[in-house]
């Protein structure tokens, strides 16, 4: 997998995740192409990273489109990986 088309972060370049982008994309607006690492929004919303972090949970929860769908099995306990 090549890196070329990977979206990285408009204020400090870092990568960002599906999460960081489906965060940006609630936050500011659905259609914005500009997306922003969990750092960067946390500086720009005046919101810390942890909470950054829950928002997106209960997003999933929500079973909102932007994110990846809540598994039950999703909390804290990531020693079994199924796939
Ligand atoms: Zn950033």
């Amino acid at each position: 997998m090549g890196n070329d088309s990977a979206s990285r972060c408009v204020a400090c370049g870092d990568p960002v995740s599906a999460d960081e982008i489906g965060l940006t994309k609630k936050l500011i607006n659905r259609g914005t192409k500009e997306f922003y690492c969990f750092r960067c929004l946390s500086e720009h919303f005046r919101i810390s990273e942890e909470n950054l972090r829950e928002m997106i949970i209960r997003f999933r929860k929500q079973g909102c489109t932007l994110f990846s769908p809540w598994v039950e099995d999703d909390n804290q306990n990531h020693t079994e990986v199924k796939s």
